[in-house]
């Protein structure tokens, strides 16, 4: 079989190769994830109600001088985010384009941690509400992580079992510091209590860094996704390791997005240093042991080959969940990249559902 030019540079490396080899283009060779497709559960996709965007503006018409009243500074209720945010149908409409089975919905960043505490508790309870309400029209189509109030340990505590019990919510969600303190704190562990004793993961969501290092964040535009979001969840997560979280609560689960914000990638050295200075910290476990028994990562916002086999080979496929993060990215990319992406076929399955289903108590399809 004669192969052109154009043949070979516009059809691709396997085509191509097919076709050298005399052979037709038999199903066999067709990646099984295009010819059984694999159910695609995104976990990490941001979501809101009018009462908490409209709160939200609030707080950006503010002179509040804090990294994320200046990203809600732009924002008003006619923007195409606030629209998004709220719109169930045309987010279901370009889910049914790209068959993306199911979001894992949760309220958007910063949640409820930027108001005072009787207005946060009151703003978790209606959103979680809300968010339920959408998953029993469509339970096929929806999963929820719940918000809570970090403000009020005591209700958080409270609130997280009434999600788990009566609202049969996923499992939750929290959007790194609040009031510029970390979860470390020992304040804060009835949280964590509460989420273990129902085995419901905790999902650490990025927002702007803390006050107390926020002046290297506020020039150029360095305070959200381009990297001032990792950098503050990753603290996050390594401060929950260090200062005993998971030797405490062993069965808990945390997330961490965007393949888990810098930290797997410096795990060797972390845990290098974690041995040469042991006595200083509370923690027993290593670092990566506490990675491969407690913290599940996503891939939200990170579409880059490398990275995700990196984590598998590292972390393992078992720990690693898909996730979009619309709207504030879009969702056809990041199903190109989960088609495309060079992993084995089982791991394409546990990284696009098999581990969600597992670690948020999804019904298997
Ligand atoms: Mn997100």
């Amino acid at each position: 079989m004669a192969i052109d030019r154009r043949t070979l540079l516009g059809v691709g490396v396997a085509a191509a190769s097919t076709a050298l080899l005399g052979k037709t283009h038999a199903a066999s060779e067709i990646p099984a994830s295009r010819a059984k497709r694999l159910r695609r559960i995104a976990t990490e996709e941001a979501w809101s109600i009018p009462e908490h965007i409209e709160a939200l503006i609030g707080i950006g018409q503010t002179s509040w001088d804090n990294l994320d009243a200046m990203s809600w500074r732009p924002v008003t209720a006619a923007s195409p985010l606030a629209r998004r945010l709220v719109d169930i149908d045309e987010r279901l409409r370009i889910m049914d384009q790209l068959g993306v089975d199911m979001h894992v919905l949760s309220l958007t960043s910063p949640g409820v941690q930027m108001f005072e505490r009787a207005h946060a508790v009151a703003m978790a309870a209606l959103a979680n509400d809300r968010m339920a309400e959408i998953i029993r029209a469509r339970p096929a189509r929806f999963a929820g992580l719940a918000s809570f109030a970090p403000q009020d340990p005591a209700r958080a505590a409270k609130e997280i079992e009434r999600c788990v019990t009566k609202l049969k919510l996923n499992g939750f969600i929290v959007n790194s510091h609040t009031n510029n303190e970390y979860l470390d704190l020992p304040k804060y562990w009835e949280i964590f209590e509460a989420a273990e004793a129902l085995n419901a993961a905790i999902y650490i969501h990025p927002r702007c860094p803390a006050d107390t290092m926020a002046r290297p964040y506020s020039d150029y535009e360095m305070r959200a996704a381009i990297w001032g979001f990792q950098a503050e969840v990753g603290v996050h997560a390594v401060r929950l390791m260090l200062a005993g979280v998971f030797d405490r609560f062993p069965k808990l689960t945390v997330v961490l997005g965007h393949m888990g914000e810098n930290v797997p990638f410096h795990l060797w050295r972390t845990d290098h240093w974690f041995e040469r200075r042991r006595a200083s910290y509370a923690s027993k476990l290593l670092p990566s042991e506490i990675f491969k028994r407690n913290i599940m990562i996503t891939t939200s916002g990170v579409e880059h080959g490398p990275a995700l086999r990196y984590a598998i080979e590292v972390l393992g496929a078992d720990r690693i969940m898909w996730a979009i993060d619309y709207p504030y990215e879009e969702m056809p990319p990041a199903v190109t990249f989960m088609n495309e992406v060079g992993i084995s076929e089982s791991d394409r399955a546990k990284v696009l559902h098999e581990n969600a289903e597992r670690v948020f108590h999804i019904e298997p399809a």
